[in-house]
C-alpha cells in the first residue's frame, strides 16, 4: 500500500470523505489515507495527526516524497490537540485503532464539534456508537467491508440527535436498517463459530456452565437482528 494504492479498508474510509472537505487523519501513520485524497484532488488542505515519532517521520517521508508540504501538514499531537483552529477542519478520520482508542480520543477532544466523523475501529464499535449518541451525534452511514480476510467495520456521524437501544449499539442502527450482504456475512460468521464451540461444551455435558449460556444468548440475539434486519 501507498498514498497511491490504497487498502480496501481506506479506501472505504476515502470514500466517505466529502470533496472539498478540511481534513485531519487522527493517528494518520504513513498519512496514505489523506496524501491519496489530496493527489486524487478530492481535498485541498488536511492535518496529519500523530502521537508518535516513528509514524509521524513515515508520514513526513510520504508528504515529501509527493510534494504536498503545503496542503498536508504533519503534526505530533495526541489525538484531536492536532487541529488548530486556523485550519478550519470539518471532516474528521480516526482509523484503524480499537473502539476504545478512537472513544477516549473523540472524548478528549469533546468541545468541539465537527460537520463529519469517519470513524473505523477494529474492535469494540458498540463504544463508539455510545460515545457518538451520548455526545450529540447522529450515525448517518455504516459500512462492513472484508479486507485481507478481516471484517472491518466504518461509522459515519454528524451533529444530531440520537437513541439507539443495545441491538443498535452493538449492530449498527445503519446496518440493521441497510441489511448489507456483508454485514450479514460478518455475523453469520460470528454466529457460526460461536455454534461451533457450543457444540465443543455439548459434547462434554457443559450446557450448564455460563459459557454456553453466554453463547447461547448471543446467538439467540444475532438471530432475532438478522431476522429483522431490513424491515
Ligand atoms: N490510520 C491509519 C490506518 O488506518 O491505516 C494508521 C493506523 S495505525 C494502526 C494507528 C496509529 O494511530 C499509529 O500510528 C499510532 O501511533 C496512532 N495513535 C494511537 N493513539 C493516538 C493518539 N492518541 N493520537 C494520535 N495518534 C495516535
Amino acid at each position: 500500500m501507498d498514498a497511491m494504492h490504497l487498502s480496501d479498508r481506506l479506501a472505504t474510509v476515502a470514500a466517505y470523505v466529502p470533496d472539498g472537505a478540511r481534513l485531519a487523519d487522527i493517528g494518520s501513520d504513513h498519512a496514505y489515507l489523506p496524501a491519496n485524497l489530496i493527489l486524487n484532488k478530492r481535498i485541498k488542505f488536511a492535518v496529519a495527526g500523530e502521537v508518535a515519532q516513528g509514524p509521524l517521520e513515515n508520514a513526513e517521508q510520504e508528504i515529501n516524497q509527493h510534494h504536498l508540504n503545503d496542503k498536508l501538514i504533519p503534526r505530533l499531537a495526541d489525538g484531536l490537540a492536532a487541529i488548530h483552529t486556523e485550519d478550519r477542519i470539518d471532516t474528521v478520520v480516526i482509523a484503524g485503532m480499537g473502539g476504545r482508542l478512537i472513544q477516549q480520543i473523540l472524548a478528549a477532544g469533546s468541545a468541539e464539534s465537527y460537520q463529519r466523523l469517519i470513524l473505523q475501529p477494529n474492535i469494540d464499535v458498540d463504544a463508539v456508537r455510545s460515545w457518538l449518541q451520548a455526545n450529540h451525534y447522529e450515525i448517518t452511514d455504516e459500512r462492513v467491508l472484508l479486507d485481507d480476510g478481516h471484517y472491518y467495520e466504518v461509522v459515519v456521524a454528524e451533529p444530531g440527535s440520537a437513541d439507539y437501544d443495545d441491538m443498535q449499539l452493538a449492530f449498527g442502527p445503519v446496518n440493521m436498517v441497510k441489511n448489507d450482504a456483508m454485514w450479514r456475512q460478518k455475523w453469520e460468521r460470528e454466529q457460526g463459530r460461536m455454534e461451533k464451540i457450543m457444540q465443543q461444551l455439548e459434547d462434554v455435558n457443559q450446557t450448564e456452565a455460563e459459557a454456553y449460556q453466554n453463547y447461547a444468548g448471543q446467538v439467540a440475539r444475532i438471530k432475532e437482528v438478522l431476522a429483522h434486519a431490513g424491515v
